[in-house]
C-alpha cells in the first residue's frame, strides 16, 4: 500500500480525535497569473462567492477561482485580490454591512488584511486530504468543542498563544484565511451572517483556522490533551474511529489526570447508534382476486448509523416490499419497525430512489433536485446554492437547466440520487436504482454514490440483485430466502474504504465474498424453484 504522506495522516488524525464532521479545507494564495494556471485545481466554472467554494471543499471537492469567479466583492477585497480602498480601510465598509459592530474591530480587520505583501491573483480551496502540495491556510468548520480543542491543542503544542484576533463576524476571508496566514497563529470566528445564509452552516457551526505550518502542532498537540485529559470511555471512541478508518493514533488509555467515572450510556445516544430496528415483520399482499400473497415472514435485522446496507435475495422474495415497510410508505401487519428510536411516520427526514424514474417532466433539472428543498421552504438562494454543490459533484452543471427528457438514463439516474441527497436525508433508501442501464454508467453511479456517501455518511439501505454492486457499496450484505422473505445470513464486508468500483472487483477479498455469497444465493433460488415445481 502507499505509504500515507504527513498531510493525510494528520488530517485523518485530526478528523478521529475530535470526531469532525465535515473535511478540513486546504487554501492556497495564487499570486500570479502563472502560478494561477499551473494550479492543477479545476477552475471553477461559475461565479461563486468564497465561502461556497469553502463549503463545497468541506463536503469533498476542489476548485480555484480568481477574480472574475469569486461573486463577493468583500471576499475579493479581503483576500487581497482588489487593492482597498479608503471605505475599506476606515472599516466603514464592513460597518455597514453589518459585519461588526464597533468601528474599532472593523478598522482593524481591514487594516491587517491590507497588509497581504503582494497582489493576490486566486486562491485554490481544496480538501485538504486531496491537496497534492502544501496549502498556506488550514481552515475547520466544526463545533465550539472541536474549536476549543483545537485552540487548546495549540497552546499545548507550542506554548502561550498570543491573544486571538477574530473579534468580528467576518467570517472566512477575513479571519479564517488572510488574517492566519499573516499572523501564523491559529483563530476562531463565528461565520459571518452573510455565509450562514449562503452555505446553510448549522446554528453549531463555526470556523477555526491556521496556518498549515502551524497544523502539525495543533493536531499533536490534540491528541497530548487527549491523552492527559480524557476518560478511557472517550479514548475507547476515538480509538474505534481510528479502527473503522484505518488510522493509527498514539492514544494512551489509563493515564488521565482528570479522569470521570465512566457515566453509563443514555438512551438516546444508544438510540442514535442504531438508526433503524425492524423486528418480528410480517407482511401479506392481498390480490384483487382476493387471494393472498405472504411476502415476509417475521424478519428482523437492525441498520447501524451511517451505515450502508444492502438487501439481496431470489427476485419476488420481497426486497422492495420490506423496503417500502421500513420508507413507511405501508404498514406491516404485525411486528414493528422503528426509525431512531420512533415510529417511522414521525421521521420526516427519508429519502427514497426507486427503480423508476420518478423525475417531474416539466421541471428542470435544477429544478428537479430542488423539490425538496421547495417544499421545506427553503429560501431560493439558499436552494440554488444547495443544488449547485451537488450537481457539480456528479457533472451535472452544465445540465441544469436541461429537462429531463434531454438526459440519458444515466444522468436521469444522477439527478434522481442527488435530488434524495438535496435535503440532508439521515436515511436515503435505493430499490434497484441502477437497474437497466449499461455497465459503464452504472460503474459511474456506484462511483459517484461512494464518493456521496464517503462525504456525507448517510444511513443508507438499499436493495439490489447485482451482488458484485451489493459488495462494492456496502458495510454489510443481508441475504434474503425465496418467499415469503426472512433473513437467511448476513457477510460484513470488510473491504477498505475509501473504495473505488474499478480498482475493489479485481481484488482477492471480493472475489471470495463474491463466490461465498452468490453460492448462498443461489441454493435460495434453487430451493424456491422446487418448492414451486414440487411444493
Ligand atoms: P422483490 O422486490 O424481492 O422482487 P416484492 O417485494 O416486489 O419482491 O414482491 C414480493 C411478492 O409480493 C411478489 O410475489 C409480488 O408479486 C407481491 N407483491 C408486491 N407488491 C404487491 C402488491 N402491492 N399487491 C399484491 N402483491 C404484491
Ligand atoms: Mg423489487
Amino acid at each position: 500500500m502507499e505509504k500515507t504522506d504527513e498531510k493525510t495522516s494528520l488530517t485523518s488524525s485530526l478528523g478521529c480525535a475530535l470526531g469532525l464532521k465535515r473535511q478540513l479545507v486546504g487554501v492556497t494564495f495564487l499570486f500570479d497569473k502563472e502560478e494561477f494556471n499551473t494550479c492543477m485545481v479545476p477552475l471553477s466554472t461559475q461565479s461563486i462567492s468564497y465561502c461556497s467554494l469553502v463549503r463545497m471543499a468541506t463536503i469533498g471537492f476542489e476548485r480555484k477561482a480568481g477574480l472574475k469567479q469569486i461573486s463577493c466583492p468583500g471576499a475579493t477585497r479581503a483576500l487581497g485580490m482588489v487593492p482597498p480602498d479608503e471605505e475599506y480601510l476606515s472599516g466603514r465598509r464592513y460597518l455597514s454591512l453589518g459585519m461588526y459592530n464597533n468601528l474599532e474591530c472593523a478598522r482593524e480587520t481591514a487594516t491587517h488584511v491590507a497588509r497581504m505583501e503582494r497582489e493576490v491573483y486566486g486562491i485554490a480551496v481544496q480538501p485538504l486530504l486531496g491537496c497534492k502540495a502544501t496549502p498556506h491556510v488550514v481552515i475547520a468548520i466544526c463545533n465550539p468543542n472541536q474549536a476549543m480543542r483545537m485552540v487548546q491543542g495549540r497552546i499545548h503544542g507550542s506554548g502561550p498563544l498570543t491573544p486571538m484576533q477574530g473579534m468580528g463576524m467576518q467570517g472566512l476571508c477575513a479571519e479564517l484565511t488572510v488574517r492566519p496566514f499573516l499572523t501564523s497563529d491559529i483563530n476562531t470566528s463565528l461565520l459571518c451572517s452573510n455565509t450562514r445564509y449562503t452555505c446553510a452552516w448549522a446554528d453549531s457551526e463555526l470556523g477555526v483556522a491556521m496556518p498549515y505550518e502551524a497544523f502539525p502542532a495543533v493536531v499533536q498537540g490534540v491528541i497530548d490533551t487527549v491523552n492527559a485529559a480524557e476518560p478511557d470511555s472517550a479514548k475507547d471512541d476515538i480509538l474505534k474511529r481510528a479502527k473503522e478508518q484505518d488510522v493509527e493514533l498514539n492514544i494512551r488509555k489509563g493515564v488521565a489526570y482528570y479522569c470521570k467515572t465512566p457515566t453509563q450510556e443514555t438512551p438516546s445516544t444508544r438510540v442514535r447508534s442504531l438508526s433503524i430496528s425492524v423486528r418480528g415483520v410480517h407482511k401479506t399482499h392481498t390480490l384483487k382476486s382476493g387471494s393472498a400473497i405472504n411476502a415476509l415472514n417475521g424478519v428482523s435485522f437492525d441498520v447501524k448509523d451511517q451505515e450502508f446496507l444492502t438487501l439481496v435475495g431470489p427476485s419476488g422474495c420481497g426486497k422492495s416490499t420490506l423496503l417500502n415497510l421500513m420508507a413507511g410508505l405501508h404498514e406491516p401487519d404485525s411486528g414493528t419497525i422503528m426509525v431512531y428510536g420512533g415510529a417511522v411516520n414521525n421521521h420526516p427526514n427519508l429519502g427514497f430512489i426507486s427503480q423508476a424514474d420518478t423525475l417531474l417532466p416539466w421541471r428542470t433539472v435544477q429544478k428537479n433536485v430542488e423539490m425538496g428543498l421547495e417544499l421545506r421552504k427553503v429560501p431560493p438562494r439558499q436552494r440554488r446554492s444547495i443544488s449547485e454543490q451537488l450537481m457539480s459533484q456528479v457533472n451535472l452543471l452544465d445540465f441544469a437547466q436541461s429537462y429531463p427528457f434531454e438526459l440519458s438514463g444515466g444522468m436521469k439516474k444522477r439527478v434522481a440520487v442527488i435530488r434524495a441527497l438535496a435535503y440532508d436525508p439521515d436515511i436515503i433508501f435505493m430499490d434497484e436504482p441502477f437497474v437497466g442501464l449499461d455497465v459503464q454508467t452504472r460503474d459511474a453511479l456506484e462511483e459517484d454514490i461512494l464518493n456521496l456517501w464517503h462525504n456525507r455518511r448517510k444511513t443508507i439501505v438499499m436493495v439490489t440483485h447485482d451482488l458484485g454492486e451489493a459488495i462494492t457499496l456496502s458495510d454489510r450484505v443481508i441475504l434474503f430466502s425465496g418467499r415469503p422473505a426472512q433473513v437467511r445470513a448476513e457477510y460484513e464486508i470488510p473491504l477498505q474504504r475509501p473504495r473505488s468500483v474499478s480498482e475493489s472487483k479485481f481484488t482477492e477479498e471480493f472475489i471470495s465474498l463474491h463466490k461465498r455469497i452468490w453460492q448462498d444465493l443461489s441454493a435460495e433460488v434453487l430451493a424456491e424453484a422446487d418448492g414451486e415445481i414440487y411444493g
